[in-house]
């Protein structure tokens, strides 16, 4: 009579109780957690086990108890406590690892996202434009003088002003360029490519990288000039020389 009372049974360690736990118990136990068809050779049918599981796990009513309420044996209701325990358990891992994939991934998403906006800012930061002078003063325009073009614009400026790379690209040219003087080619990174004309001074070398308002050089008034200034030209991917004030407008620039 070791186990007529419930308490007792109950408050055994588990593997003891599972040793004390009959064969047929077992095998029923195992069809009322879902993984095995019914059809055990006890008498015990699956209602009473859910009976006595709900009695016993969700209760706290003792083993022997709930068992001699629902007129079954000890050994049955003992089975119920496993099942009941053992669902449970599964139960709360199953939430715990849920719980855990889903920190993990929105732990991953919020790391993505980071990086996409922090990727995003770099990029805009590269893809800026800036103007070549400071403080343009514009002197003359895009056109034909005198049946020859004028290819850019005159940006009059005191010999020694400094010229900024307009956005990030390479220079492509640096160097005496004819009736040009000193001038730098920029390349940028959309393609299009800048002259700076009749510098004093360049500070870049061919196939040097640049960034958005990065200096290569000084105004001057070398080449055919007839005064101190900067001939800008904006040839789109290199090809024929466009009116920079459409261009300038367009890239938010001044002039
Ligand atoms: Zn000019």
């Amino acid at each position: 009579m070791r186990r007529t009372t419930g308490k007792h049974a109950v408050a055994r360690p588990r593997t003891h109780a599972r040793a004390l736990v009959p064969v047929g118990a077992v095998a029923l136990a195992v069809s009322l957690s879902g993984s095995v068809a019914a059809g055990s050779a006890t008498a015990h049918s699956e209602g009473a086990q859910t009976q006595a599981m709900a009695l016993i796990a969700d209760r706290g009513v003792a083993v022997g108890a709930a068992a001699q309420q629902i007129a079954i044996t000890p050994d049955f209701a003992t089975a119920a406590v496993e099942s009941a325990i053992a669902t449970r358990e599964q139960g709360a891992m199953r939430a715990q690892r849920a719980t855990q994939e889903r920190v993990a991934l929105a732990k991953r998403k919020a790391a993505a996202k980071a990086a996409a906006a922090a990727k995003a800012k770099r990029i805009a930061a590269a893809h800026r434009w800036v103007s070549p002078v400071k403080h343009p003063n514009l002197t003359s325009s895009f056109g034909y003088r005198w049946g020859r073009l004028h290819a850019g614009l005159d940006f009059g400026a005191v010999v020694g002003t400094s010229l900024h790379a307009m956005s990030s690209g390479t220079v492509t040219k640096a160097g005496w360029g004819g009736g040009y003087g000193m001038k730098v080619e920029i390349t940028y990174w959309d393609g299009t490519v800048s002259y700076f004309a009749h510098m004093s001074q360049i500070n870049v070398a061919e196939g040097q990288k640049v960034a958005p308002g990065e200096f290569v050089g000084k105004t001057g008034n070398t080449g055919r000039s007839t005064g101190p200034h900067l001939h800008l030209e904006i040839h789109p991917k290199g090809g024929d020389p466009v009116d920079p004030k459409p261009w300038l407008a367009k890239h938010g620039l001044k002039f």
